[in-house]
């Protein structure tokens, strides 16, 4: 599908889509709260029992209810946006879908009312993973979203909302593969509250010492856990930080 050339620009051979957002007050604190997906590719149960919402006596999970509803209520009103984060689920969900509805996702992805983030196959662990892997899957999943979507399909923020602690080299990767920034969840308690203290929970992350910066440098912002709306009120995140992670697609 080509898009009028206005949808996106391109620099350095590298295309943003130009999405829109809505309009904000001048002289006011703008806040947008965009729902966001956080759906395990297995944890509790398959990947297959949670797709399709078997076993919920398990774990009350049915990740395709996910993305039939949030379409839906995305089509009725041009006012609501929505975050997808796991492409695996996002390409199983996609493969069974009529033409029209691909196109209809298409449209609301294309006007940025429907936006991936990090966009791997999977949310990777940091501790465990050999990095080969990490590269691996975050290319399956962002090279399915790239054929099918182009340039309004690219992720611009690494979101690591569930694993259990952050390694160096994940951001380093995360740089190095484009993202514009990285948001995570789960810290330690005591990091966090220091940084909570004296402010520190957004960051210049200089991700590697032999990489000649800004290489590996990555625009990082953090939260406890996950970004539940009581959570966020309470975060202590900075009115910039909130804006760079919950509108990405919104021009600056
Ligand atoms: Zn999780």
């Amino acid at each position: 599908m080509t898009l009028p050339t206005e949808q996106y620009s391109c620099i350095h051979r590298v295309c943003v889509c130009v999405q829109s957002c809505h309009a904000t007050k001048p002289g006011m604190l703008n806040v947008h709260l965009v729902p966001h997906t956080h759906d395990d590719v297995g944890w509790l149960k398959t990947v297959d029992q949670y797709f399709y919402g078997d076993r919920n006596d398990i774990q009350h999970a049915g990740v395709q209810y996910i993305l039939d509803s949030v379409v839906d209520q995305l089509w009725k009103n041009p006012d609501r946006r929505f975050i997808y984060v796991e492409t695996a689920f996002f390409y199983h969900w996609w493969k069974s879908q009529s033409s029209s509805m691909q196109q209809t996702v298409k449209q609301l992805v294309n006007e940025g009312r429907l936006e991936f983030v990090n966009g791997g196959w999977c949310m990777s662990d940091e501790a465990a993973t050999h990095y080969s892997a990490v590269i691996d899957q975050m290319t399956i999943g962002l090279r399915f979203l790239n054929e099918t979507f182009g340039a309004c399909g690219r992720p611009r923020v690494a979101w690591h909302i569930d694993p259990f602690g952050h390694a160096r080299e994940h951001a380093s990767m995360f740089a190095q593969m484009g993202f514009d920034g990285f948001f995570f969840g789960r810290l330690d308690y005591q990091d966090r509250a220091r940084r909570m203290r004296n402010k520190e929970q957004e960051l210049l992350w200089r991700a590697s010492d032999s990489l000649t910066p800004p290489m590996a440098d990555l625009f990082t912002g953090m939260q406890s856990f996950f970004l539940h709306p009581f959570m966020l009120m309470t975060s202590g995140l900075s009115n910039r930080t909130v804006s760079h992670y919950f509108l990405t697609a919104c021009p600056r």
